[in-house]
């Protein structure tokens, strides 16, 4: 079959794009390819207690809570589609590491899944073997049956309207920094804190708390990594490093830090524990989240620390 009447055989073919883990950082350029390749994407939704329960039946208890939902997020998306995405990253570079759970995700979904005749389409990304961003997206759109062209055209698309969009949101962020009143930063990976049944109440807590929160891991990705080498330089995991380093460059405009992680990720248990003691005496609140977590716990600790920093805020607290 020619390249083009291949192209015109996937114009039904439909994407299934699980909303966990990398989806938080890659829906802008995941959605804009496919997109201009003239392919449909499927979102598995907001995570909620059914995309829990479906993702903690098939899962070891030793797998972290976020690889967990995105296990449930897979198997809701099953059938449902023609592919479903499952990238596989490694690493960006030196000392730009990804949790081993990036590397080994397809596998570990394609295994948990195998009998269930679902194709699963992988995405590359891995420094050390020269796979760069951009040769994934092309392989993946030459897997999909279109020629290495129409593929670079749709990332290069895809890369503008990511980046277009990364600055407004940044820019968003950033101007939170400039609001009068108590300034919580929230340390947690991107995909912890954009997950409705987890994270976002959070944020949505402090806010009705009277406090503003923002987000650690918005930042200027670059100047982030060059700033957590001050905190840590030895620290390998490219995302704990960017919310690392955005800690390190707006310490001095923010009242405290809620650290929100996965139960049991190995990454934050280390860098938690960095962020304690090196960002003291800014009150650090630490957050583990598991399947077990409720509302109500939660929202008492987050009470509890905005009376501290209330307080603190009007000299209540020695300095
Ligand atoms: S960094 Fe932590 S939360 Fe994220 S996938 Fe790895 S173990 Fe899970």
């Amino acid at each position: 079959m020619g390249k083009h009447t291949e192209v015109q055989s996937h114009r039904a073919c439909t994407i299934g794009l699980p909303n966990g883990l990398l989806y938080a950082h890659y829906q802008v350029l995941w959605n804009s390819f496919f997109a201009g390749v003239g392919l449909q994407t499927r979102n598995s939704g907001p995570t909620n207690r059914e995309i829990l329960e479906l993702g903690n039946e098939c899962s070891i208890d030793e797998t972290c809570l976020s690889a967990k939902l995105y296990l449930g997020h897979v198997r809701s998306l099953l059938g449902t589609c023609d592919y479903i995405l499952v990238p596989r990253i490694n690493s960006w570079g030196r000392q730009r590491d990804m949790c081993t759970r990036f590397a080994s995700l397809y596998d570990l979904v394609c295994n948990t899944f195998r009998d269930s005749g679902q194709k699963f389409l992988s995405c590359n990304i891995d420094a050390g073997k020269k796979l760069t961003e951009e040769s994934a997206f092309v392989q993946m759109g030459e897997e999909l049956g279109f020629s290495k062209k129409i593929a670079e055209n749709a990332y290069h698309q895809a890369k503008k309207e990511d980046e277009n969009q990364w600055k407004l949101r940044l820019r968003k962020e950033e101007a939170l920094y400039r609001e009068k009143g108590i300034k919580v930063m929230i340390a947690a990976h991107s995909y912890i804190i954009e997950d409705d049944y987890y994270g976002k109440p959070i944020a949505d807590y402090l806010r009705s708390l009277g406090l503003i929160p923002i987000r650690a891991d918005i930042t200027d990705r670059k100047e982030a990594l060059k700033q957590s080498l001050k905190v840590s330089p030895t620290l390998k995991w490219e995302w704990n490093r960017e919310i690392i380093g955005s800690l390190q460059m707006h310490r001095e405009q923010i009242d405290g830090i809620v650290l929100v992680s996965a139960f049991p990720c190995g990454p934050d248990s280390m860098t938690d524990e960095i962020v304690s003691r090196h960002f003291a005496p800014l009150p650090v609140l630490r957050l583990v989240l598991d399947t077990q977590t409720g509302t109500a716990g939660i929202e008492t600790r987050l009470e509890s620390f905005a009376d501290i920093l209330s307080f603190q805020k009007k000299g209540g607290l020695a300095q």
